[in-house]
């Protein structure tokens, strides 16, 4: 049995695999503290037999087996939390275990390599757009993890693009950060600011149905979206951009991503799709990476 648990901004899954399928998948709410994390782990896995292998998928970056938040504001006690070693003394098997973003980007190119026949990406890059900004990097067909485990993590890359708030200073220490305008917490926070209530960002979805300042706070996060994405692409030469996670997958997201990025100089235009795995791609990416490790990452972090 694999065990795979993928662990966001504000919730975590977990999958009972065998043979690569999902026998069953649950979902539970992150917790805010290691007591309060190591019980939803317990919680997750009741009933579960004992896992002959644990593959873990983990907001923030790794770097020897601890984790960090780059945004302190998204976990606050991921601080070099030594996430392998607390779930190998749970589980007591071998760990594999990468960045979310990272393992959501190995999904995705997988993805595209058995169900599209033609121009299968080699350089791909997934953006997700949740509680927070990540993203992962294949270049070359390789996926690309980092001295720092940092690749990837595009969230914390600047735009000129400001909040319709004017708040710029993000958690990580910088200003003007990609997070800052379009992760779903920044969106309900310039909602919050516009509409003076407290609204999340898929309240701000549905009111942009109705309401042209809505949409104009999602249209400017899609606009510095854009920009990033001819920032990296003119950086990397990309094939294509996928777009994951719950903001970036909301109704009419990408068609803005798009729209905005149309209007950029066409050699600063690459192809922009939906990830095909959905919701599930870090999920299904880190199975996919246990059981086939030693053909795919350049650098990860493996316990045994
Ligand atoms: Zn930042």
């Amino acid at each position: 049995m694999l065990l795979a648990i993928d662990i966001g901004g504000t919730k975590i899954a977990a999958a009972w695999v065998e043979n690569g399928q999902v026998i069953e998948r649950r979902q539970q709410p992150m917790a805010t503290d290691p007591v309060g994390f190591m019980e939803v782990i317990g919680q997750l896995v009741l009933g579960w037999p004992a896992p002959e292998q644990v593959a873990v998928a983990a907001t923030g970056y790794i770097n020897d087996g601890k984790v960090h938040s780059v945004n302190q504001e998204i976990i606050a006690f991921w601080d070099g939390f030594p996430l392998a070693d607390r779930l190998t003394e749970r589980f007591a098997c071998p760990l594999i275990l990468m960045n979310d973003g990272q393992a959501a980007a190995w999904g995705e190119y997988q993805a595209r390599q058995t169900t599209v026949s033609q121009n299968s990406p080699d350089n791909l890059l997934f953006i997700t757009l949740s509680t927070g900004v990540g993203g992962g990097l294949v270049l070359d067909r390789q996926l690309r993890i980092g001295p720092h485990g940092l690749a990837g993590h595009v969230g914390h890359t600047t735009v000129s693009c400001q909040p319709t708030d004017d708040d710029l200073r993000c958690g990580c220490g910088r200003q003007s950060c990609l997070e800052k305008i379009a992760s779903g917490t920044a969106l309900g926070r310039q909602a919050s600011a516009m509409f003076g209530r407290t609204m999340s960002s898929a309240e701000l979805f549905s009111l942009a149905l109705t309401d042209p300042r809505a949409e104009a706070i999602i249209d400017n996060a899609a606009k510095a979206v854009a920009e990033a994405i001819s920032n990296l692409h003119m950086t990397l030469d990309l094939s294509e951009i996928v777009i994951g996670g719950s903001v970036g997958l909301a109704d009419g997201m990408l068609h803005r991503i798009r729209l905005a990025l149309a209007n950029a100089p066409n050699l600063m235009q690459v192809p922009v799709s939906a990830a095909m795995l959905g919701p599930d791609a870090g999920l299904i990416g880190i199975m996919q990476l246990a059981t086939n490790v030693e053909n795919s990452v350049e650098n990860s972090v493996e316990n045994s």
